[in-house]
C-alpha cells in the first residue's frame, strides 16, 4: 500500500529530482559553452569581414584571458595539491593545456619559434 506516496519513495524521489536537476543544469553549462566555443570554430573557418577581423582580434584576447583564468586556480598548494581539484599538481587540467600549447603542430610553437627563436 502506499505505493509512490510512503516516505521512501517520496525521499529518493526527492534526492533523485535534485540530482537530475543538477545533471541537467551541467548538461545545459556544457552545452552552452560548446556551442558558445563552436561559433568562434565556424568564425574561423570562414573568409572573414573587416568586421570579422576585428572580431576574430578581440576574440584570440578573450580566448587567452579565459585560459588564463582556468589556469589561474590550478595552482599548487603547500602540500603540492592543486588548489582548485586537489589533485597532485600539475593536475590533469595544467597537463591538458600544457599539452596542447606545446604540441609542435600547433600554432603556439609556431608563433613561439617566430617571436623568441628556434631554441625555444
Ligand atoms: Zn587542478
Amino acid at each position: 500500500m502506499g505505493g509512490l506516496r510512503t516516505p521512501a519513495v517520496i525521499g529518493w524521489v526527492s534526492r533523485m529530482d535534485t540530482r537530475a536537476v543538477l545533471a541537467d543544469a551541467a548538461q545545459l553549462l556544457h552545452d552552452d559553452v560548446y556551442r558558445q566555443l563552436h561559433l568562434v570554430e565556424d568564425l574561423a573557418d570562414s573568409d572573414w569581414s573587416e568586421d570579422e577581423v576585428e572580431l576574430a582580434h578581440e576574440l584570440i584576447s578573450e580566448l587567452v584571458v579565459i585560459v588564463r583564468h582556468v589556469l589561474a586556480g590550478h595552482r599548487a598548494d603547500a602540500t603540492g595539491n592543486c588548489l582548485a581539484c586537489a589533485q597532485l599538481w600539475p593536475c590533469q587540467v595544467v597537463v591538458t593545456t600544457h599539452r596542447l600549447v606545446k604540441h609542435p603542430d600547433h600554432h603556439f610553437v609556431r608563433l613561439a619559434r617566430k617571436q623568441c627563436g628556434e631554441g625555444w
